[in-house]
């Protein structure tokens, strides 16, 4: 049986690959019970985004879709499809920096709506904390090889080998009170 992988892990996977592990033994519980205080804020105010409905009726468009790739075995949940620009927006609360893994997921989205039939010209990300938009180019041919070579590399990971944790990054992470690797506690504790 084919096997898909969530885009979320694309991003998640550079954080730490270790949290991808966590995330798959704590996906069945309320994620409110280890989520720290930042993370719960952004997902109300992301949910408040999603949950918008457009200011003028006249506007097209597609919040909240699953897309799927079959070429890249990925799917996920986009944020925003303007119809008429064929506009892709991906919101995140704060963005201060434009990570690798950000555009990972954003490429992963573009790629599975041109792969179901979607016309998409335009990508950018949304900061909703200081409401700053972030053009990004489309991605081409050198991009789609490179997310590939990104994904078979988390599908190759092997979860039991050493590893050494980061713990300025573990510092940051909402698995920290549950992680075997760490002893550090987040910072919202
Ligand atoms: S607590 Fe540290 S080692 Fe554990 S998943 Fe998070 S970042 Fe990775």
């Amino acid at each position: 049986m084919e096997t898909y992988m969530p885009i979320s892990f694309l991003n998640d996977f550079i954080f730490c690959p270790y949290s991808l592990y966590l995330h798959q033994v704590f996906d069945d519980s309320n994620e409110e019970v280890f989520s720290a205080a930042p993370q719960q804020v952004g997902k109300r105010h992301h949910a408040t985004i999603d949950n918008t409905p457009p200011k003028s009726r006249k506007l097209k468009l597609l919040k909240g879709i699953y897309v799927i790739s079959h070429r890249l075995g990925i799917y996920g949940k986009i944020d925003t499809l303007h119809l008429d620009e064929g506009r892709l927006v991906e919101s995140k609360y704060a963005i201060t920096t434009l990570y690798q893994g950000y555009y990972y997921q954003l490429w992963a989205q573009y790629f599975a709506l041109v792969e179901m039939g979607y016309v998409v010209k335009q990508l950018a990300f949304f900061s909703i904390r200081d409401r700053t938009t972030h053009p990004v180019a489309l991605p081409g041919e050198v991009e789609f090889a490179e997310l590939q070579q990104h994904i078979r590399l988390i599908a190759h990971y092997d979860f039991e080998q050493n590893f050494t944790p980061n713990p300025a990054k573990c510092a940051h992470c909402i698995y920290a009170a549950l992680c075997d690797k760490t002893n550090t506690d987040h910072v919202y504790a």
